[in-house]
């Protein structure tokens, strides 16, 4: 096999990565209308080299870690940062998809210390962080915790979008990197049953995929959105979706790609209920990586394939599916896939007559699934195994498979609700610190304002002091100068003082002004309503028709908003897409009259973009008044303030567009409703929270 930088590289690989480099360097200056060649530029020939070594390192990582530390950097136009960039994360990702501990962290290393030095920009540090956390993400992945994995790679997603996402196609952005994150993301949403966000997270790496005009991976994106539609119950689209992706992949892709649409049209089969073709199919996507002669990559089809075998009555070739795959996988510490393996090959062997053998690996399969929370699997895995053991007459244990199985399903209801808050919560809690730097950096920039204007006026006087002596005419003139210059200076002062008091693209008051009036009310005994509004899906928004857009969206929303409540009660931007009101005193139905307004001024008319197009949106709210009843407990602000944000919380996971007021809470005293507080869910589910949830908007 070739090598994409060793052996290949300084011939045809080098003489095209340079072409594509200075084609790019061109298109930067501006110069002609020639730059089409290398659109991609310097990002894209790095990351298409990072590829194949990634792509090669599968099979031999440790081959392929020696070759790259000995690769020497490209003769010229390659930046030496670029390059260094490049050769970590791909190292990173090599040993991490064979969980090679010691390269990832050397790679991480050498990431982080280039992230370290001055002279990088900020864009390339984000780069250099998505990079990081992309490693760890392929890292944990590969030891089965996914949702640590899906955490790494939504920080890997932020900080690629931070470096990428609001520019340009950018000769320099690693787009494949990026879709990477994305794709991985959507993987494990998928793992965890949340489909509708696999699916979101799957149209994002298509559009990324799209930027960085790779088009085996805007391919393989658009299938996974056909399997994830198909499973959402929308056969139209997933049909429309996969004849996109088997175009896309026939004229433009690559046979990874290829053999990834063909797998994912096998599920889409199966997921529809023809599971013959399905099976046609993923023999076809195995033939396919054949040429690529890689084991680990047939290993990661067999799974699937083997599971298709059996249940076309086909238990040998099943079999040996397993024994073929399973091996591979534990080379390489790849936990994915081998619980399947083990489950479908304990099936078959059952089938087989080798029933003993059959349910150890079977028990084996459910442990490793446990091991890494995959419960869904556990379900389907004990509903299969019982069957298998009511087919060979074992009723006995059959049944006590299928109790199981149901104390696994009544588990898994209970916990679904928390987890789905938990992770909201750590996404919010990110948002809300980036809020708090930017904020300080503007109290910040007042203070030095105001420090500058009491030197200069300072300055002005001690020069007329020492003038007095001198001439009393110019002292009198000096004197004007003075109150002219306090003047003006007092003026810009005032400007800037009110511009840190108010949110610049709304106008409404920001978090800080809003946190002044706050505290004034009542310190330890906060009292008065509050209102917490967050627009539903509003990243889509900025994905689909662009920020700009996004930001006339926040500004119709500020104004419905403030139409909406009354004069004295305050509206204000928290941050980013979400609102706070303040209600001084408003409670009971009255209370709850305004949150239904506020959803319907919001969302009971859709928003005229510039483009003329309508756009229709929904928000979620959580409110309450204070000090809440029943037992009047007293509370600062900052602790009412996170009550309605847990509100707002339960809101979003029942479904958004709804609006959910805390009405009463059972703690009694100080302690009680601390520990309420610390968790809110728990609360709720014990009946300790009294909640007015609103229906969707249709009252
Ligand atoms: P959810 O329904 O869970 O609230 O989903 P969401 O997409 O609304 O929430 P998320 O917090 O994931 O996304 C909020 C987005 O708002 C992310 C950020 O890029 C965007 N945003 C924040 N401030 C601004 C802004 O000033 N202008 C624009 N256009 N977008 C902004
Ligand atoms: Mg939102
Ligand atoms: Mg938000």
């Amino acid at each position: 096999m070739s090598t994409p930088w060793g052996r290949r590289l300084p011939g045809v690989r080098l003489g095209w990565l340079l072409a594509g480099w200075l084609a790019g360097a061109q298109g930067l200056a501006g110069a002609a209308p020639v730059f089409q060649v290398g659109e991609g530029g310097i990002g894209r020939a790095l990351s298409d080299v990072s590829d194949e070594w990634v792509h090669r390192g599968e099979d031999d990582p440790a081959a392929v870690l020696a070759e790259l530390e000995q690769a020497p950097p490209p003769t010229s136009g390659v930046p030496v940062l670029a390059w260094q960039r490049m050769r970590a994360r791909t190292r990173g990702l090599v040993a991490a998809r064979s969980d090679m501990e010691e390269d990832v962290r050397r790679a991480l290393d050498t990431l982080a210390s280039l992230a370290a030095d001055g002279q990088v920009d900020a864009r390339f540090r984000a780069e250099l962080q998505g990079d990081q956390a992309l490693i760890q993400a392929v890292l944990q992945d590969l030891l089965g915790h996914p949702a640590e994995a899906f955490l790494q790679g939504r920080l890997a997603d932020q900080a690629y979008d931070q470096a990428c996402g609001s520019r340009q196609p950018a000769p320099d952005c690693d787009y494949r990197a990026w879709w990477r994150a994305l794709h991985l993301q959507a993987q494990r949403a998928e793992t965890r049953g949340d489909l509708v966000e696999a699916q979101g997270l799957a149209e994002r790496a298509h559009a990324v995929a799209e930027r960085g005009m790779v088009p085996g991976l805007e391919a393989w994106s658009l299938a996974m959105q056909a399997v994830y539609q198909q499973a959402l119950n929308h056969p139209d689209q997933a049909r429309a979706l996969i004849a996109q992706a088997d175009r896309v992949v026939r004229q433009h892709g690559d046979v990874h790609s290829l053999v990834w649409v063909r797998f994912a049209e096998a599920r889409l089969a199966l997921e529809s209920g023809d599971s013959k073709t399905a099976l046609r199919l993923m023999h076809q996507s195995l033939r396919l990586a054949e040429p690529l002669n890689s084991p680990r990559m047939q290993a990661r089809i067999l799974p699937s394939l083997s599971d298709l075998l059996r249940r076309a009555g086909q238990p040998r070739e099943a079999l040996q599916a397993v024994e073929q795959a399973y091996p591979v996988l534990r080379r390489h510490h790849e936990l994915r896939g081998q619980p399947t393996l083990l489950h479908n090959g304990g099936l078959a062997r059952m089938q087989l007559g080798q029933v003993a053998q059959g349910r150890a690996d079977m028990e084996a399969a459910l442990k490793l699934w446990d091991a890494t929370g995959a419960r869904a699997a556990m379900r389907v895995a004990l509903q299969e195994g019982s069957e298998a053991l009511a087919a060979l007459g074992d009723v006995r244990g059959a049944l006590e498979l299928l109790h199981r199985e149901q104390a696994l399903r009544e588990e898994i209801n209970a916990d679904n609700q928390a987890a789905i808050l938990a992770q909201m919560r750590a996404t919010y809690r990110a948002e809300s610190e980036r809020r708090e730097l930017d904020l300080l950096e503007r109290e910040n920039a007042l203070r030095s304002s105001h420090l500058q204007t009491q030197t200069l006026i300072e300055r002005i006087w001690v020069a007329a002091i020492v003038l007095l002596g001198l001439a009393a005419g110019v002292v009198g003139m000096l004197a004007l100068r003075a109150r002219d210059a306090t003047r003006r200076l007092r003026h810009s002062e005032a400007l800037l003082r009110v511009q840190s008091e108010r949110d610049p693209l709304t106008g409404l008051a920001n978090r800080r002004h809003f946190r002044e009036v706050l505290a004034t009310r009542g310190g330890a005994a906060f009292r008065g309503a509050l209102l917490l509004v967050d627009v539903d899906h509003f990243k889509r928004i900025n994905d689909e028709f662009g920020h700009p857009a996004g930001d006339a969206v926040l500004i119709e929303v500020a104004r419905r908003l403030d139409g909406s409540v009354r004069a004295g009660d305050i509206v204000c931007r928290w941050g980013g897409e979400e609102f706070l009101i303040f209600a001084p005193d408003l409670q009971g139905e009255a209370l709850d009259a305004l949150a239904l307004r506020v959803l319907r001024a919001l969302g009971d008319e859709a928003i005229a973009l510039d483009s003329g197009r309508l756009l229709p949106i929904s928000a979620s709210l959580g409110y309450a008044a204070f000090p809440l009843p029943a037992h009047q407990v007293a509370l600062g602000w900052e602790r009412a303030v996170n009550l309605v944000d847990m509100a707002l919380y339960t809101a979003k996971s029942m479904g958004r567009d709804r609006a959910v007021g805390i009405q009463s809470v059972s703690a009694a005293d100080a302690p009680a409703l601390q520990s309420l507080e610390a968790d809110f869910e728990a609360a709720r589910l014990a009946g300790e929270v009294d909640l007015q949830v609103s229906p969707r908007r249709a009252y």
